[in-house]
């Protein structure tokens, strides 16, 4: 079985051909006037992301991802700089998966529970905010 990511609205499935398929826009920016199509890494704490060589992404600016197929706000509810996609690992664990949403930032939470394991050299950023518990 391998890793899958989805869509925590409309469960859909988000990772087709190794790359997690999103779609985003610079905060205060429509998707459906300023939006682009955003390949990701799925291997946790690869912050490669791949996009259209006309499409300016901004170090440090904020951006907001949705789901490609519902068009669903990504959204975590432990921090708004953050946003959260569903994850779920080889043997079928499922996992929330948290990371940031301000280009070129490094912080990727995998939260199962009151659990987290933290990744990328940022995570300690938003941990404060996080009351759980450091498994990594
Ligand atoms: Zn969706």
């Amino acid at each position: 079985m391998n890793n899958t990511y989805s869509c925590p609205n409309c469960k859909g499935f988000l990772l087709i051909e190794n790359r997690l398929i999103l779609t985003a826009c610079k905060e205060g920016e429509q998707l459906n006037e300023k939006g682009f199509v955003l390949l990701m890494y799925p291997e946790i704490g690869n912050y490669e992301t791949k996009y259209h060589e006309k499409v300016e992404v901004t170090e440090g600016e904020k951006y907001q991802f949705y789901c490609p197929i519902c068009h669903h706000k990504l959204h975590s509810d432990i921090n708004d700089n953050l946003v959260m996609v569903n994850y779920n690992d080889q043997k079928g664990k499922a996992f929330e998966l948290h990371f940031s949403r301000i280009a070129g930032q490094k912080s990727t939470y995998k939260i199962m529970g009151r659990s987290v394991e933290t990744f990328g050299i940022d995570a300690p950023h938003y941990l404060d905010f996080m009351h759980l518990m450091d498994m990594s």
